[in-house]
């Protein structure tokens, strides 16, 4: 098969008879009749928006070229500037195999994006993992959340935050990211084995949106225990054991029942992800190596996902082949810091994300189809060193708690989230209530309208009141009066990082304690651990470490 890239497709390409279209533009790239493409598929396809008045699509095919060396075609090439070449198939993810179950079980800490592949890929090599989730299935969950939502107390243990699927259960599902990795293409396959729609494999951006993701999720678990995993619900690790610098067990607790059992583990995958505050003490405890990792914080805006159609796409924003637009954008201001938007979620709404009790924090999701009324995205500042409440390697941790904290009392301490049109902020006024054409926020449990001056750190309020009119001279009416920013954005990345050795992925141990010629035997993992930040980087690591750890399974059955 051939595959041709860069091939400029007008809008109605996107339309369920856009297939003509397609092979004639192909047929009239490389020079042939367009009875003579078959086999066409997809492979790749984004929006180019750059000029308003030529919105359109660039995408990849592959087909056959009937009656022809499609060697010679691809050595004679096509029409700039498309580019024409042999295509290769997706080739399938294939873990090494071990020869037989290893005597000790793995221990994978979250089902989380990085937890949920490492588990998949070690039970795919055969090595049975044992795998312990503090929070519920996600049906369980689910009912959870949505009592929540209704007005319910919060479940320290199941939440936005935790349970089956980790944080980005409940999220718009984006898949995208900045880091450049083969396995990034193994996820999307394995995602879409899973259940997630076709079109993951072939979007420039794509997303599979919270109710979707929930049945993927099931289904992959189902997988790991039809490979021969197991899956523990309501298990919360509460503390390694090491013997000689190497892991012997781990304690596990009953979240229900409080009962505490030891579990014999040699190989430990921490995927336990960004907001485990309380496992990261433990691993500090324990001795393990923590650093501090660059964060940021800041507030959620809503726009009217209308308003954000029309700046995107100019007259184009109506064409049913283009979905609801997104954007990101990032400043630079004069005092050096660095504002930017992050984790927009088209059509959704801004949901709760807090797992601490007595504190609000917010992120935002979307449902598939991204309908919903408005458009949200984080608007966050990074954190430097000096705004820190001391020297703790936790400080970044405990000024996300600070915040929260404050959120959460100037919202009545009622898990409502403090609010504020984008004009009052700008005029230093505190909004009092819904004003005629003000944004509907769309947080679940109600906001309540206040300054949002009295919430944020100095430095956070200041940066985003530089950067908003900037970012609206990016996208027009971004700062418009009448958007609602709603606090306080927290938990948008890890404020630590668990240092790992770059080559066997096991954590070492703070100077002062000998860490064992076999390593610790504990893996950090995802974003939690700070080695990935969104669901692909954080299920690539998942991948990755997994690797690592059938690369030692490995090594130790040749030992014998
Ligand atoms: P997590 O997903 O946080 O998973 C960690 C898991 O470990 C959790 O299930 C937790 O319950 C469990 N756990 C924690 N401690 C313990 C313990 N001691 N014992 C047992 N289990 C434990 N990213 C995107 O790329 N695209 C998006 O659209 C997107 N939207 C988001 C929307 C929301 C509302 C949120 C909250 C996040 C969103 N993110 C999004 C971020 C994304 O979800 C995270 O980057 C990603 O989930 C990190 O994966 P992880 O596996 O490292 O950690």
């Amino acid at each position: 098969m051939l595959e041709i890239s860069n091939l400029r497709l007008p809008l109605d390409a996107g339309l369920s008879h856009g297939e003509d279209l397609v092979r004639r533009r192909i047929a009239k790239a490389i020079g042939c009749d367009s009875l003579r493409i078959a086999d066409m598929r997809l492979l790749k396809r984004s929006v180019d928006a750059r000029k308003k008045n030529d919105v359109h699509f660039v995408a990849t095919y592959a087909f056959s070229l009937t009656g022809a060396d499609e060697l010679d075609a691809a050595r004679r090439g096509c029409k700039p500037p498309a580019h024409l070449k042999l295509h290769e198939p997706y080739a399938g993810y294939r873990p090494r195999r071990l020869q037989r179950r290893p005597a000790t079980r793995p221990v994978v800490v979250g089902t989380g994006p990085a937890g949920l592949f490492a588990a998949w890929a070690l039970a795919k090599a055969g090595a049975c993992p044992l795998v312990v989730e503090r929070g519920e299935c996600v049906d369980a969950r689910l009912e959870s959340v949505a009592r929540f939502n209704g007005g319910g107390p919060l479940d320290p243990d199941s939440n936005i935050q935790f349970g089956e699927g980790g944080a980005g259960t409940f999220s718009d599902g984006k898949l995208t990211t900045n880091i450049k990795n083969p396995r990034c293409k193994d996820v999307l396959h394995i995602f879409a084995e899973a259940g997630a729609p076709e079109e993951i494999l072939w979007q420039a951006k794509p997303h599979i949106g919270t109710d979707l993701l929930v049945d993927v999720v099931r289904r992959m678990r189902e997988e790991i225990v039809a490979m021969g995993g197991e899956v523990r619900f309501g298990a919360r690790f509460e503390s390694p054991c090491f013997a000689d610098g190497s892991l012997e067990s781990i304690s596990v607790v009953d979240v229900k029942t409080g009962r505490a059992e030891c579990v014999r583990a040699r190989h430990l995958v921490l995927a336990c992800g960004h907001s485990a505050r309380d496992t990261f003490q433990v691993v500090h405890d324990a001795g393990l190596f923590m650093e501090r990792k660059p964060f940021s914080v800041g507030v959620r805006i809503e726009h009217p996902q209308k308003l954000i159609d029309r700046s995107q796409y100019g007259k184009a924003a109506s064409h049913p082949a283009l979905g609801a637009a997104d954007y990101k954008l990032a400043v630079h201001l004069e005092s050096g810091r660095g504002v930017y938007t992050f984790c927009m979620c088209p059509g959704g709404e801004v949901v709760c994300a807090a797992s601490e009790e007595g504190g609000v924090c917010v992120n935002g999701m979307s449902r598939f189809a991204r309908e919903g009324r408005n458009a949200n995205a984080a608007v966050l500042v990074g954190v430097e060193d000096r705004d820190l409440p001391g020297d703790s390697v936790l400080a970044g941790v405990e000024l996300q708690r600070m915040m929260e904290r404050a959120a959460y009392e100037a919202a009545g301490s009622t898990y409502a989230a403090p609010a504020q049109y984008v004009g009052d902020f700008l005029a230093h006024r505190a909004s009092d209530g819904p004003v005629d054409e003000g944004v509907d926020p769309t947080y679940a449990r109600g906001v309540a309208w206040c300054d949002l001056r009295q919430v944020l750190p100095e430095f956070v309020s200041r940066s985003i009141e530089g950067a908003l009119p900037l970012l609206d001279r990016r996208l027009r009416g971004f700062a418009s009066k009448t958007a609602v920013m709603t606090g306080v954005e927290t938990r948008s990345s890890s404020p630590v990082r668990i240092v790992r050795q770059k080559d066997t992925m096991q954590a070492v141990f703070h100077e002062g304690v000998d860490s064992s010629q076999g390593g610790s035997g504990v893996y950090p993992c995802g974003e939690g651990a700070g080695y990935a930040g969104g669901i692909m980087s954080a299920a690539v690591d998942g991948l990755r470490v997994a690797e690592a750890l059938i690369d030692a399974l490995a090594c130790e059955e040749e030992r014998g």
